[in-house]
């Protein structure tokens, strides 16, 4: 690991940074209050190549794995994208994992040069209404009927719905009471999203105004059997190994968004005099911001170390999960704290705080809550009975 610099890839951040400097807070505050997709902010991204920063090169990526998307994530949150700016694109940067992996040739063909070059934008349905976190029970159908499959059923919280020209569905193709492990039977598809067969509605929610979410209603959509990929059945096993990638992009992000936050409450703390001097002269004013510092620090170590590992294709769940728990919660308090610091204008949207706030809470729910990471960790790294 080299320590030589904080931040992986300068180079990438800088880049990122000078497109972002024509999308500052304005922009997102504007986005985030019409609930509009940032489509000019998106295309600016797929017009600068960099949709493809995580791709293999023989696929017309950059190559730069999961350390130069984290690079890039990071640094679209810290400009003030939030999370809005991410999730515009970041689907469609470790979505594509699954294809390049357990695609066929004609199937990475077909999908990658159009996602990479913002021909087309996909995403990822998962979640489904009554199982939850219980990921094995899904209920949603695929069933074959001779070279295409019919898909019926309800997902949940599906993000870029709305803008979606494909999605990776993951569906039940086994009854599960005819399955041995309840992982198996599920498998994973990427095929248009066809809006004669699925409903697509989007939900009110707290946060992440711009990029929407979603509930989806499939009635009897047809999937041609050459949109499933990899073998059928072994879907959750394929969705697995996107886990990773998409628990430390969600830390890299929080961490940015996290950063954002700490950098405007200094700012305000110098500027801001009461009682005859700048507030952040208060060490009560100054230590809870220099806790968030540090722990947002840390916890950006080790999202670097997950990338590493997965680039080097060695085994990082547990470095994946940690990141992702210990970014979620350190930026939820340096967006807290920040709020905090501002006072009364903490709470006045022009301030920003209050949207990095919002944003954070998708970091600790999202995809995967804190509690069952620290389950997860309870039971792979301390040996303790699953308690999921
Ligand atoms: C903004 C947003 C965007 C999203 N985007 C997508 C997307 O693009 N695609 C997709 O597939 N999903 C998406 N999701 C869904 C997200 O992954 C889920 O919300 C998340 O996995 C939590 O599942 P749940 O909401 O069903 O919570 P539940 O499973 O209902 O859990 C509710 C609470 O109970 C706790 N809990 C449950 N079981 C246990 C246990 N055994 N031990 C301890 N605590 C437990 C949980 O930690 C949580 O606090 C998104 C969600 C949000 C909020």
């Amino acid at each position: 690991m080299d320590f030589s610099a904080s931040d992986s890839h300068p180079e990438v951040r800088a880049a990122i940074r000078a497109i972002c400097a024509g999308f500052g807070d304005v922009y997102w505050r504007r986005k985030d209050k019409e609930g509009t997709f940032p489509e000019d902010f998106y295309r600016a991204i797929a017009d600068g190549g960099w949709l493809g920063i995580a791709t293999p090169e023989e696929y017309g990526g950059a190559g730069l794995g999961m350390s130069g998307a984290l690079a890039m994530l990071q640094t679209i949150a810290e400009c003030g994208g939030g999370m809005n700016g991410g999730t515009s694109v970041k689907i469609n940067i470790f979505g594509l994992n699954p294809v390049i992996k357990y695609g066929n040739d004609e199937q990475r063909s077909r999908i990658i040069p159009a996602i990479i070059g913002g021909k087309a934008k996909t995403c990822f349905a998962i979640t489904e209404p009554n199982v939850g976190l219980n990921t094995t029970q899904i209920t949603t159908r695929a069933v074959r009927e001779g070279d295409r499959y019919v898909v019926s059923g309800a997902k949940t919280w599906i993000s870029t719905a709305q803008e979606a020209d494909y999605m990776l569905l993951l569906a039940r193709t086994t009854p599960a009471d005819q399955v041995s492990k309840p992982a198996d039977g599920l498998s994973l598809f990427l095929t248009p999203l066809d809006r004669k067969y699925v409903e697509v509605r989007e939900i009110d929610r707290m946060g992440r105004c711009a990029v929407d979410a979603n509930q989806m209603f499939f009635d009897a959509l047809p999937v041609p059997v050459t949109d499933r990929l990899g073998e059928e059945g072994k879907g959750m096993r394929y969705v697995f190994d996107s886990m990773n990638p998409e628990r430390m992009v969600v830390a890299a992000e929080a961490v940015g968004i996290g950063r954002a936050a700490l950098r405007k409450a200094a700012r305000y703390a110098n500027e801001r005099i009461v009682f005859g001097r700048p507030i952040g002269q208060n060490q009560g004013v100054q230590h809870p911001l220099a806790h968030c510092l540090m722990e947002l620090e840390a916890a950006n170590l080790m999202a670097t170390k997950a990338a590493e590992l997965y680039d080097r294709g060695e085994s990082c769940g547990l470095e994946a999960n940690a990141a992702k728990y210990l970014a979620g919660e350190a930026g939820y308090r340096a967006c807290e704290t920040a709020v905090l610091t501002l006072g009364g204008n903490g709470f006045a949207k022009e301030f920003d705080v209050e949207r990095y706030l919002r944003d954070i809470m998708v970091a600790r729910i999202a995809p995967i809550t804190s509690q069952l990471i620290a389950s997860y960790v309870a039971e792979r790294a301390l040996g303790l009975p699953k308690s999921y």
